[in-house]
């Protein structure tokens, strides 16, 4: 067990991007049907735990390409649209019963193929019989090392690649349904019939909903019956972003909650109506006093003004309401909270756990934690809020809360230690074994650490291709900024002048060109970073037309024109303003003038250098034509903002350094700038 952790309380509003994991019931679904597609289907956002990585290998031993970039969360897989290239192997599922239910499904459309199948000692005794029944019955053989029927790992499956009408006894989990239902469309004529009622209704909706964005939607047939209606390999996604797992997710939609402040808390790509139902834990705690704002795919969470008291069903979305149990003691009245009685039989009894620990804080419950203890079919828990019993106890020191091996707890009162109780930031609450996270969010204490921050500006200036835009989407995506490049603003600029035929020596053409463009804002995902792009009449510009040789060759001369510059300067400014009302943690903004005009207050203020040998072979090694000593002399003689190394900037010459290198000096630079004060 690993030792207790004691939460420390924000003192200031929390801030910034959650890095809340991908959902992993996605992943997985996801990467099972993106094999079954014809072609390459690029994956953001996704999880990368024991379980994951554990399907990633199965699929390569397969003879399927996967790359993977675990940093940037990222998985490229080339679909083969149904064929699976070794038709022979051995393939170890661990305890990842996603793993182990959708693979034996998945190898079951192989059409001459022998494969031995094992897992983990837990994962021999975890129910797999239902599935082997069906797969059995349509033609299949699973046998034990000994050569009799296997109802259970390890077994030897000799597939014959055809389906038919398959019944399935799912009633010990719903991925023995849902691994059927993702193989059905590529065997035509095939359809699954669930026998009896299956648990966990919400996972079956996601793999058939997962199963139509992949271009199969699944229907059911007058006799329940599963079914596809154009059975055939899976569409490929150029791009397929992996939703954030909505059940992390509630604890960055509470934390600011117990912040205070102007706390605002950016959850990119968290949307209700997405595939998760734990999703609707936004909807409560909207009616508990969230200030929730969705902004194009993403939410971002403010500070609650309150956090109310009420009577709410946490039956369809039960993991989430550790996440309310615990902040309720901050209340303005009782919270009930109604239909876990089926939490009372998971990691642990939930709900006698919640209430046992509510008790230790001093907080009054209802049932008691004796109550609950005496009786097994109590399904509900009343909390009634008291900051002053809160107090009490912990005058004493922080309470250390049993976690019960139940990564929910650990998380859930992380978030409610966060609470300043005592107004002088002396932590209240410790977390006892606080590595159980594992399970779910590995990083989830410094996911929390990380909105612990204040907002921070960061400029970045140099000449051509001294590599500010790799550094700054790194440094963006890595601390949670927006990022910048101004560059880009003048390119579009010169774009925009050069199809309006403007000559670049009449300052009155120029002007009453600028005057009648229309600029605006977009964010957009750029190489694993969050940027700002400059629309002209609500459009991004393409970045191949951003850097063609007639840009490259007018862009300095441009950007030279004071008329352009004083057109741009607020524009530029207002970026900072767009970063905070989106939920960043700060701004970096690349380019020429930053930390000397834009932003000359600027936390955080870097000078990129390299040898021009250097930078000429990068620009060449993108395949781009591009004078960059010319723009240089252009860009350090002009009269307005010229290029400068900003007073009391950071001078870093990256000649000789790598990328991670240089992101790492800026990145601890960062930091110490950010450090609440
Ligand atoms: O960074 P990038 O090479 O895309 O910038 C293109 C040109 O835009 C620069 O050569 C410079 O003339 C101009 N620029 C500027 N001030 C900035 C950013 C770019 O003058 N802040």
């Amino acid at each position: 067990m690993s030792p207790p952790l004691i939460i420390r309380p924000f003192q200031t509003p929390a801030r910034g991007v959650a890095q809340v994991p991908g959902s992993k019931s996605i992943t997985n679904r996801a990467l099972i049907l993106a094999a079954l597609a014809d072609g390459v289907t690029s994956f953001t956002g996704a999880l990368f735990s024991r379980d994951t990585r554990l399907l990633i290998t199965a699929l390569q031993s397969l003879g399927f390409v996967v790359e993977a970039d675990e940093v940037a969360g990222t998985i490229r897989l080339i679909g083969l649209g149904g064929r699976i290239p070794h038709n022979r192997a051995k393939i170890h599922v661990g305890n990842a019963g996603t793993a182990a239910r959708f693979l034996t499904a998945f190898l079951a459309l192989s059409p001459a193929g022998v494969y031995e199948l094992d897992g983990d000692e837990a994962m021999r005794a975890r129910p797999m019989g239902g599935l082997l029944d069906a797969l059995t019955a349509s033609g299949c053989r699973a046998l034990k090392p000994d050569g009799s029927p296997a109802t259970g790992f390890p077994f030897t499956l000799h597939t014959t690649g055809k389906l038919g009408r398959l019944e399935v006894d799912a009633a010990a989990s719903s991925q023995l349904l849902s691994a059927l239902l993702m193989v059905l469309p590529l065997s035509p004529g095939s359809s699954v019939r669930l026998k009896g009622a299956t648990v966990s209704e919400p996972f079956v909706e996601m793999t058939a909903r997962l199963c139509g964005q992949f271009g199969r939607p699944l229907e059911r047939a007058t006799d329940g019956s599963w079914i596809c209606v154009s059975p055939g390999a899976y569409v490929a996604q150029a791009t397929y972003a992996i939703e954030p797992d909505a059940t992390a997710a509630s604890y960055f939609i509470a934390l600011p909650a117990v912040t205070g402040g102007r706390a605002s808390v950016r959850l990119e790509g968290y949307a209700a109506g997405g595939l998760q139902g734990d999703t609707a834990f936004a909807k409560v705690a909207a009616a508990c006093g969230a200030v929730l704002k969705p902004s194009a795919g993403t939410l971002i969470a403010e500070s609650w003004p309150v956090v109310r008291g009420g009577d709410f069903d946490f039956n369809a979305f039960s993991d989430t309401f550790l996440t309310l149990a615990t902040i309720a003691v901050l209340a303005d009245g009782p919270v009930k909270i109604r239909g876990i009685a089926h939490t009372r039989q998971q990691e642990t009894d939930r709900v006698l756990a919640m209430a046992t620990e509510l008790e230790r804080l001093g907080i009054k419950v209802e049932p008691t934690a004796a109550q609950l203890r005496a009786d097994a079919s109590l399904s509900s828990l009343t909390i009634f809020p008291s900051k002053a019993a809160l107090r009490r106890t912990a005058a004493v020191g922080p309470i250390s809360i049993h976690t019960y091996e139940d990564h929910r707890f650990a998380m859930s009162f992380a978030i409610l230690g966060s609470y300043d109780l005592f107004g002088d930031g002396r932590p209240w609450i410790a977390i006892e074994d606080p590595d159980c996270t594992a399970k779910t969010f590995p990083h989830f204490f410094q996911a929390l650490e990380a909105l612990r921050t204040n907002f921070v500006r960061v400029s970045i200036d140099g000449g051509a291709a001294s590599g500010k835009s790799s550094t700054s989407r790194r440094l963006a995506q890595l601390h949670g900024l927006l990022h910048v490049d101004t560059g880009a603003h003048y390119r579009s600029l010169t774009h925009a002048l050069l199809q309006a035929g403007a000559s670049l020596d009449d300052v009155g053409t120029i002007k009453s060109t600028l005057s009648k463009l229309r600029i605006g804002s977009l964010l957009i995902a750029s190489q694993g970073a969050r940027s700002s792009a400059l629309t002209l009449a609500g459009a991004p510009m393409a970045d191949t037309d951003l850097r063609t040789p007639e840009v490259n060759a007018a862009v300095s001369k441009v950007a030279a024109l004071p008329a352009v510059r004083t057109f741009l300067l607020e524009y530029q400014r207002s970026q900072v303003k767009l970063a905070s009302d989106q939920g960043f943690a700060g701004v970096v903004m690349e380019g020429r003038d930053i930390g000397s005009v834009v932003l000359p207050d600027a936390e955080v203020r870097i000078f990129l250098e390299a040898e021009v040998e250097a930078r000429s072979r990068r620009r060449a090694e993108e395949g781009q034509s591009d004078q960059v000593t010319q723009r240089d002399h252009l860009d350090t003689t002009r009269k307005t903002a010229p290029l400068i190394c900003p007073s009391g900037a950071y001078r870093l010459d990256n000649t000789h350094k790598s990328l991670a290198d240089v992101v790492a000096e800026i990145g601890e630079i960062i930091k110490v700038a950010a450090l609440p004060r």
